[in-house]
């Protein structure tokens, strides 16, 4: 089995609802996304899968997403109205959730799931030197992993 990694850095801001302690304030952070895809085999190239077939739609879809967004639960109305009030403010809303970096690598294993044509492996989301990674556990369903 190969695995093969890739790498996209954004910017961000978001805050966590309901959290007692700074991560309550609205802030920013530069994160980095960290995508492994699993592949049994290589092609004639010698390749389990181009690194551009990983990169490009990873980075496209975090551009058109994530990139110099706020990344917010779709509870935290307060600061959604706020936003709202500035035309450029660009706004992920994610259903009920924080936006964690635990809920955002779920997120973006999911995404990538439909993406890409290998299997993700897992997704790691980097904030501030440190990391969470969600990979499914396999003896559960990989549908639903977030409630
Ligand atoms: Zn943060």
């Amino acid at each position: 089995m190969y695995v093969n990694r890739v790498e996209v850095s954004f910017d961000a801001a978001h805050r966590l609802l309901g959290y007692d302690g700074k991560c309550a304030s609205p802030h920013g952070h530069t994160y980095r996304a960290e995508v492994f895809v699993r592949c049994n085999e290589l092609d004639d190239l010698g390749l389990a899968i181009d690194f551009g077939d990983i990169k490009q739609p990873l980075k496209r879809w975090i551009d058109t997403h994530w990139d110099h967004a706020f990344l917010l639960n779709d509870r935290d109305q307060v600061l959604i109205t706020a936003l709202r009030v500035v035309s450029e403010s660009k706004l992920y809303l994610f259903r009920g959730l924080n936006p964690s970096a635990e809920v955002m690598a779920c997120v973006l294993f999911q995404v990538m799931q439909s993406e890409i044509s290998c299997e993700p492996q897992s997704v790691r989301i980097w904030e501030a030197g440190q990391y969470a990674e969600y990979r499914p556990d396999k003896e559960q369903d990989d549908e639903g992993a977030l409630p």
